[in-house]
């Protein structure tokens, strides 16, 4: 048997494909957010990096960087154990009052990534339910839908965001079925909103139970950053809410948040919680002073949206195809996986923009897209040169121009105009 033939077949179907994944070698500068070293061929040059999920600079805030060497220094780098045995350090016992607290929710419960804490948290909760049915946002990111797998229950896509889809399929549903409704409040690669209010009447409605991934939106929408539910005053309407600590607060781990009995449960069931030494107590230290921060301040959050916002309008005045978003996801299309490509690698070499292409299976093909998005550090100057780089690797490739958008007509390959689910397949959604 060749063994290796069968993997590198597997990779030259993804060079075939052009969807082969690249990861640029970076070194991120303290201090000079979003300025980064880029390493290539025995070069290092500057960049600015137009594509991070540290949403608002807190990975090098200065309280927060602090916060975590000390916490080193005093009480060293790793865990020591799981939670169970000798990993419960007196940082992550603080981090859990402070996510419990951020979210009003009774109990939190923190794990080494936002992906391990859904897919933990998803399958325990629905094994736990007799005869459970999972209804599944058909965005939902690859994290959600190994949970949904994971969990062994029956499952139904609801088309994105569509209220009457889910609601025809609770209806079939007999009443005392047990049943969660999964979605994420901020869609990390449209950058959509749910309709949290409405999913949750349906839930009061039917007898279901709300999971809402709130991974895009913690630290930087509600007044102290709770995320679009608390903007929308509705925390208390959802069951659990997940987050994480590695996007907008900057650090590594991501938790989930809910009543005590559903905590405690999680926390006594699920093997990716209980078999798995626990966050560092430096990291859960630093994670605590952003959360800290963020519920005070607004400053950040406003910077980001007034660079998101400028971003949007320099680029569609510039007549480049920004797909329509309500956040601080700045997506915009391309619509093929080599052109994608192409623009990127033309945006680093050329311009010393980094901007990674998002292709296939995070997005559905045909809606690939460079995923840009600004932060407080994203300043005028920064954008106008990204307008300009962006408009000469537009005409470079001969990819269209969009012109001005009424915004009523939906980009082809948008969840609008009815594109595909991202599937979870090898190599997984997302990142
Ligand atoms: C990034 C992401 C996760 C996983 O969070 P990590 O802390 O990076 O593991 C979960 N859900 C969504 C929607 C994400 O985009």
């Amino acid at each position: 048997m060749d063994y290796q033939s069968i993997f590198a077949e597997a990779i030259a179907a993804l060079h075939a494909e052009k969807r082969y994944r690249v990861f640029a070698d970076l070194e991120r500068i303290a201090g000079r957010y979003p300025y980064a070293l880029w390493r290539q061929d025995g070069d290092t040059r500057e960049i600015v990096v137009w594509c991070s999920n540290d949403y608002l600079g807190m990975g090098q805030h200065d309280a927060v960087v602090t916060a975590m060497t000390d916490a080193a220094r005093r009480m060293g780098v790793g865990a020591g154990g799981t939670r169970n045995i000798s990993g419960t350090n007196h940082p992550l016992v603080d981090l859990e009052a402070e996510l419990a607290d951020l979210h009003g929710k009774e109990a939190a419960l923190v794990f080494t990534s936002g992906f391990v804490s859904n897919e933990a948290a998803i399958s325990t909760i629905a094994k736990m339910l007799p005869d459970c049915v999972i209804l599944s946002d058909e965005l939902n990111h690859a994290s959600m839908i190994e949970g949904v797998r994971r969990s062994g229950a029956q499952k139904f896509i609801f088309r994105h965001n569509d209220l009457d889809h889910l609601e025809d399929i609770l209806k079939a549903q007999s009443m005392v079925r047990p049943k969660l409704i999964a979605f994420e409040s901020v869609y990390s690669m449209d950058g959509d909103v749910a309709p949290i209010e409405q999913i949750a009447d349906l839930a009061d409605k039917y007898g279901a139970m709300t999971y809402l991934d709130e991974v895009h939106a913690v630290g930087m929408y509600g007044p102290r950053g709770g995320g679009i539910a608390e903007r929308d005053q509705v925390m208390d309407r959802i069951d659990v809410i997940e987050g994480t600590l590695a996007k907008a607060f900057g650090t590594l781990g991501g938790y989930v948040t809910a009543s005590q009995v559903i905590i405690d449960t999680i926390r006594s069931y699920a093997p990716g919680f209980i078999f798995t030494t626990a966050l560092p107590p430096a990291i859960a230290s630093a994670a605590t002073r952003s959360i800290q921060h963020l519920k005070a301040s607004n400053s950040e959050r406003e910077a980001q949206q007034r660079a998101v916002a400028r971003t949007k309008a320099s680029l569609t005045a510039a007549g480049l195809p920004v797909m329509p978003s309500e956040t601080h996801i700045v997506p915009v299309l391309v619509g093929n996986a080599d052109q994608c490509k192409q623009a990127s690698d033309l945006l680093l070499q050329d311009h010393g923009i980094y901007i990674q292409p998002i292709n296939y299976p995070t997005v559905p093909r045909g809606s690939e897209r460079l995923r840009i998005t600004p932060t407080p550090f994203h300043n005028d100057e920064l954008i106008d040169g990204l307008v300009l780089a962006l408009t000469e690797v537009w005409d470079r490739v001969g990819l269209p121009f969009a012109g001005a958008s009424d915004g009523d007509t939906p980009l082809p390959g948008t969840a609008a105009a009815g594109g595909n689910a991202r599937v979870a397949v090898f190599p997984p959604a997302g990142g």
